[in-house]
């Protein structure tokens, strides 16, 4: 293994790496802080659900656990989801958009694929975890747009990681440790990826051949600090 090839959650220098908290913040704060009024009053969404013929009943069941896990926390840590009703798909087939994608959100709507590599290699509470990760960027998008463009892609999707597995973790499904020492074992591991500001763009992000999710939670784990989403992320 080639340390020096390894990137590191140091990677950006002090001065930066204050910018990048600072946006991190101002980002939570936007996120939260705006929708708190309006949708105050409600615990999200209704949830519908389209399950495909031959879905498992094993596999509905830890979509339908991720879904409502997903929309509870969402509702409890961070702010309801706006939308009225989130309708969650679920396909016994490969990504049927050409991609490779175990599941992606489209907004007010879901779509799990079962049979694709993404999720049948992957464990139990991962699934979920994976349902949830889709969820967030369901309430990412109705606060934020989905263009893409209001944050590095990394950061868009390591939140996403990082709230995903605080949700699961707060079940009880894995210990947040384990998560992060997942994480970094697989980044430590790979031979050489790119460093976080060369991943900012869909092209440079979902191209890259190394862990990069991992190193997107990693990036945002240690952003948030010790404090956690309980209590490093409140409406201020
Ligand atoms: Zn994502």
């Amino acid at each position: 293994m080639d340390r020096q090839a390894s990137p590191t959650i140091g990677t950006p220098g002090a001065g930066a790496r204050a910018v990048l908290r600072d946006l991190l913040i101002v980002l939570l704060a936007l996120l939260i802080c705006q929708p708190a009024i309006s949708a105050a009053a409600t615990a999200g969404p209704e949830l519908t659900f389209s399950i495909g013929d031959d879905v498992s009943p094993e596999d509905e069941v830890m979509v339908r656990e991720g879904a409502l896990l997903a929309r509870d926390y969402v509702a409890a840590t961070l702010s309801p989801l706006r939308s009225e009703e989130m309708i969650i798909n679920v396909r016994n087939s490969r990504d049927t958009t050409g991609g490779h994608a175990a599941a992606f959100s489209g907004g007010d709507y879901i779509v799990v694929f079962t049979r694709s590599a993404g999720w049948r290699s992957i464990a139990p509470f991962d699934r979920i975890h994976v349902v949830v990760h889709e969820y967030i960027h369901s309430w990412q998008a109705s606060l934020a747009g989905d263009e893409g463009s209001w944050a590095p892609l990394w950061l868009i999707e390591g939140t996403a990681e990082y709230l995903a597995y605080d949700a699961v973790a707060q079940e009880g499904f894995v210990r947040e440790r384990e998560v992060t020492d997942a994480h970094a074992w697989s980044v430590l591991d790979a031979p050489e990826m790119s460093e976080l500001q060369d991943l900012e763009g869909r092209d440079a992000f979902y191209g890259e051949p190394g862990p990069v999710y991992s190193l997107a939670y990693l990036a945002v784990a240690d952003l948030v600090g010790d404090g956690a989403v309980s209590s490093g992320v409140t409406c201020w």
